[in-house]
């Protein structure tokens, strides 16, 4: 059996080309994505590169980071176990293979550092964009890639959008999104988006489930009791009640209903997908 070797690994790997099936699959080392067909392993340690990451250079200029070359490591390159590092594009922890800059400390995960720019002239940003920084349009060869929008958390398939100042990927309804909003579940303050640092997740106050470091926050009111102590997620915001949206629907809970607390009937209007948090 030929033997091959990568970087990112003392023994000899081996090439493997069946096609895998849905909970048979590996996990790549390198890009931490699911491997469903070929991929070069070392069994024995359980170490597995999938095709695409054993072709990665050991270097690349690459348009976030235009200043150096970033070094391809297999491992983190810092000491401290506190300072693991972040990917400057999406902001995730990077668990595989990292595209790093020692000048900078800047660094970028091998899904990220797939994103491209078009080259064409027509990548100009859409008027109706409302994030604060300027945001960079990408798309990638890689269609197995899942991208997930740092704001809603969907699976992005248009666009992909990147903000170097929030470092965070978002999807095209996500950078049209007020900066500002007025919101019936918290009628007395304006609400602002607020991005919040990797290690604050906030819990939002509609659906409790969703925990984003972006979210609308409310700057301080008596019913808070306190600074920044409201948060609601973009999904839950979009959600309208209905008797805003049509006079005449009815607002009373059927007789059904068991929840102790008052519900209020809303509709998103199609913008998110929503799963029941009872089931
Ligand atoms: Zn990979
Ligand atoms: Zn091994
Ligand atoms: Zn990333
Ligand atoms: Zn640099
Ligand atoms: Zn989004
Ligand atoms: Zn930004
Ligand atoms: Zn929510
Ligand atoms: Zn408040």
């Amino acid at each position: 059996m030929e033997k091959f070797e990568n970087f990112s690994h003392r023994h000899y790997l081996t090439l493997d080309q069946k096609e895998r099936k849905e909970g048979d699959q590996m996990t790549c080392y390198g890009c931490t994505n699911k491997i469903w067909s070929d991929f070069y392993g070392c069994t024995h340690c359980k170490h597995y590169i999938c095709k695409s990451c054993f072709g990665l250079p050991p270097e690349m200029l690459h348009p976030f980071h235009k200043e150096h070359p970033l070094t391809l490591l297999a491992e983190s390159p810092y000491k401290e176990a506190s300072a693991s590092p972040y990917c400057h594009a999406c902001r995730v922890k990077c668990e595989g293979f990292i595209f790093h800059c020692s000048e900078c400390k800047f660094d970028l995960d091998v899904n990220c550092a797939t994103l491209l720019m078009p080259t064409t002239n027509n990548n100009k940003a859409s008027e109706q964009q409302t994030h604060p920084h300027a945001l960079i349009p990408c798309y990638t060869k890689y269609k197995q890639i899942e991208f997930l929008c740092c704001v809603s958390k969907q699976s992005i398939n248009g666009t992909i959008y990147v903000c170097l100042s929030c470092r965070a990927i978002v999807d095209e309804s996500c950078s049209q999104l007020p900066q500002q909003i007025t919101h019936h579940i918290h009628p007395r303050r304006t609400l602002t988006l607020t991005n919040y640092g990797v290690k604050y997740f906030k819990s939002c106050k509609a659906c409790g489930v969703s925990k984003n470091r972006f979210c609308y926050t409310c700057s301080g009111c008596s019913e808070c009791f306190g600074r920044f102590k409201f948060h609601l997620d973009v999904r839950c915001a979009s959600l309208i009640p209905k008797n805003q949206l049509q006079e005449e629907v009815v607002v009373q809970a059927p007789a059904s209903f068991t929840h102790p607390h008052g519900l209020i009937p809303c509709d998103s209007k199609g913008f998110f997908n929503f799963s029941c948090s009872a089931c």
